[in-house]
């Protein structure tokens, strides 16, 4: 019933021309048409144009990895949502881990873009997920309710048809690390019974979520043949045409 989603994220790499060129042939790629896997790439700001261009009008959409919780004005160095619309992007990315590790985003400064991108009508891609320290001390599912209820507060059900969860624990990232099959649906199913006991049965059953954390074309089929994992958040794979075109296939 939930549509697959395989989002590439690209972070801060590719140039103009390594963009273009994995655009293109990801465009070539994927089928026009509406099929069971809705294809997402998130290239950086300065190219996001550009890929628009190229991606119009074929199978593949994208998005932006972070976008600021103002409107536009004297704000130095951000990016408005209605920026991001006004080039063509439906998605954000808010709350990926490097933002919240590395930047030092806060829950609260997250729910400020949440809000403020859904009400641009851009789709959310919501990032949550553990540290290692985190889940050795059997804390994964408290950081997981700590990060959901602080990235959605104030956030309605009616919002819902434009929030996607993506699970991404944080000690699988980059590090070729992944998250065993079981681990994976463990978090998933307690993410879809949060959306249970926080909006509503109906609201846990349709909102997608997805995992990320080195899913590669050799681990995506078990990972998404999980009952709760609706798709993956690929980062390092995305970036090679010939890698995360298996993973597109392996969500069919
Ligand atoms: P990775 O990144 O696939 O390189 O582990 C995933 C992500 O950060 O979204």
């Amino acid at each position: 019933m939930r549509r697959f989603i395989v989002a590439g994220n690209w972070k801060m790499n590719t140039t103009k021309d390594t963009g273009s060129q994995l655009a293109q042939a990801l465009a070539a790629e994927v089928p026009k048409e509406k099929t069971a896997v809705e294809v997402l790439v998130c290239p950086p700001f300065p190219y996001l144009s550009t890929i628009g261009d190229i991606v119009n009008g074929s199978g593949v959409g994208f998005g932006a990895q972070n976008c600021y919780h103002e409107s536009p004005g004297a704000f130095t160095g951000e990016i408005s949502t209605e920026m991001l619309s006004d080039v063509g992007c439906r998605s954000v990315i808010l709350g990926h881990s490097e933002r919240r590790h590395i930047l030092k985003e806060t829950d609260a400064d997250i729910n400020l873009k949440v809000k403020k991108a859904l009400d641009a009508g851009l789709q959310v891609v919501l990032c949550v997920g553990e540290l290692q320290s985190e889940r050795e001390s059997e804390q994964t599912e408290a950081v997981l309710d700590t990060q959901m209820t602080g990235g959605l507060e104030g956030v309605n059900s009616a919002a819902f048809d434009k929030i996607v969860i993506a699970y991404e624990p944080v000690w699988a990232i980059g590090t070729g690390l992944t998250a065993t099959p079981d681990q994976a649906e463990a978090a998933h199913q307690y993410l879809r019974n949060w959306l249970k006991d926080h909006y509503s049965a109906e609201i846990a059953d349709s909102t997608r979520i997805l995992y990320g954390g080195s899913v590669k074309p050799d681990n995506a089929k078990e990972l998404l043949s999980q009952e709760n994992v609706d798709g993956a958040l690929v980062g390092g794979a995305s970036l090679k045409a010939e890698l995360f075109i298996p993973i597109i296939q392996a969500a069919v």
